[in-house]
């Protein structure tokens, strides 16, 4: 068995000075104690207790290229000689914003932001400029970040669920603290449902300024879209004058080039994305439409952020472009070549050990759930999971030596390899095995 000892000591060193004890309320569900890191390289990562895993978390999702990837540690190295951030323009923010405008097909501007959830701020607010209406549609099982305008409960399986006690409403806050007026302007719906999607959409498109969706539901289930899904999802926005925000934060710099929209064939308003897009270093972006991106152009959209492009967070996405599109973008075709590996050896292994399960798989993050099913193509089907059981499976995969999420949805990087996936099978086994007797 593992020793957790010092992070187990460090976390109570670190409550008494960070709230929570940890720097993102996340962080706190892992078990049996949140990590402490003495470093990470490639596809592995080290604990202050000398343990060392093969890392599927990839600090939920950033780490495209692994730790401290050469080539990016020189990139940004060689930025931070000529300064950090200078509340000026460079040129790094122009070849950056060219080289988006390139790969994905919404893109004929960008504006660039901090994390995810600022990035999905900005798009709602250009949304309801762009169509001077205010409600948003969203799903139930997607995540949007954590601000006020579009936090509600249930966002992640692996958060806390706040206290809402005596709440009816039918979108209730992730939080307790957060604004009730703010939620008013959203319409939950339940996701991969056209006929409900068109019943909202015909009877409120006058209210409605714009529906945001994941492309994958990766937060909870890694679920795909259904066979058309989109098409009319997309039809019906353009008719009735609703934009379309694809947020690929999670799909984003990981489904290839173009992110899931370029898989899937539809071209979206507005997408958000952030997390893959500067393998690790703090940066987001919205990109769009000419005429939506230019309400910022034209100043009736205010979009501020002193950090904004900064030039260690654009040095950092032009290397992990660079890397990641190498050899006609080889690093996604093994990433999903691994993905898929590690996803058919779980449901080789479920059956072994008579488990009923399921690993749902698109492109090259997968999710594994514990559940009496055969498929789940729903958030309510996903509901049903055995959510305890898959948290005491990571558990046990932390002492085999591989970090999961202790949720269900693996990451993998350009720096896995082939010997990764056969270690991690053979540690998954006898997880599974521990796990059965
Ligand atoms: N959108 C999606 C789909 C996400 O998964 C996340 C974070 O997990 C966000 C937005 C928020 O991003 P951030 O954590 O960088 O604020």
């Amino acid at each position: 068995m593992k020793s957790f000892e010092v992070s187990e000591r460090k976390l109570a060193e670190s409550s008494r000075y960070l709230a929570g004890g940890v720097a993102s309320s996340l962080r706190a569900a892992m078990k049996p104690t949140p990590l402490f890191v003495s470093s990470g390289a490639g596809s592995r990562v080290r604990d202050v207790d000398g343990n060392e895993y093969i890392d599927y978390l990839l600090a939920y999702g950033p780490l495209i290229l692994g730790h401290a990837h050469p080539v990016l540690t020189a990139k940004v190295h060689e930025a931070m000689q000529q300064g950090y951030t200078y509340g000026l323009q460079h040129d790094g923010e122009i070849r950056l914003a060219r080289r988006l405008t390139e790969m994905w097909p919404s893109a004929d501007k960008v504006a660039l932001s901090g994390s995810g959830t600022e990035a999905v701020m900005v798009a709602l607010r250009l949304a309801r400029a762009h169509t001077g209406k205010t409600k948003i549609v969203r799903f139930h099982g997607h995540f949007h970040g954590w601000s006020d305008a579009i936090f509600t409960s249930f966002p992640s399986p692996d958060m806390k669920l706040a206290e809402t006690s005596g709440e009816t409403d039918e979108v209730r806050p992730g939080t307790s603290g957060q604004s009730r007026s703010s939620l008013q302007e959203v319409i939950l719906l339940p996701w991969n449902d056209p006929e409900a999607l068109e019943n909202v959409l015909r009877a409120r498109h006058a209210e409605i300024a714009a529906v945001i969706t994941e492309p994958v539901m990766c937060n909870n289930g890694c679920i795909a879209p259904k066979p058309g899904y989109f098409e009319r999802m997309r039809e019906l926005t353009a008719e009735l004058g609703i934009v379309l925000i694809f947020d690929e934060v999670i799909t984003g710099f990981r489904f290839g080039p173009g992110g899931a929209q370029e898989r899937l064939g539809i071209v979206p308003d507005l997408t958000t994305m952030g997390k893959a897009m500067a393998g690790g270093i703090a940066l987001s972006a919205v990109v769009g439409k000419l005429e939506i991106m230019n309400l910022i152009d034209r100043g009736t959209v205010n979009h501020l952020g002193t950090l904004n492009g900064n030039c260690i967070a654009t040095a950092a996405a032009l290397a992990t472009i660079e890397e990641l599109t190498l050899d006609d973008g080889a690093a996604f075709r093994e990433m999903e070549q691994n993905a898929i590996r590690l996803a058919d050896g779980l449901r080789i292994l479920l059956r072994k050990h008579g488990l009923r399960g399921v690993v749902n798989r698109t492109g090259p993050v997968f999710h594994l759930m514990f559940i009496e099913r055969d498929e789940v193509t729903t958030f309510e089907e996903f509901a049903e999971r055995d959510a305890g059981m898959y948290a005491k499976f990571a558990e046990l995969m932390l002492n085999e030596g591989v970090l999961v999420r202790p949720s269900g949805l693996w990451y993998l990087s350009s720096v896995h390899t082939e010997e990764d996936v056969t270690l991690t099978l053979a540690s998954a086994d006898r997880a599974l095995s521990v796990l059965t007797a």
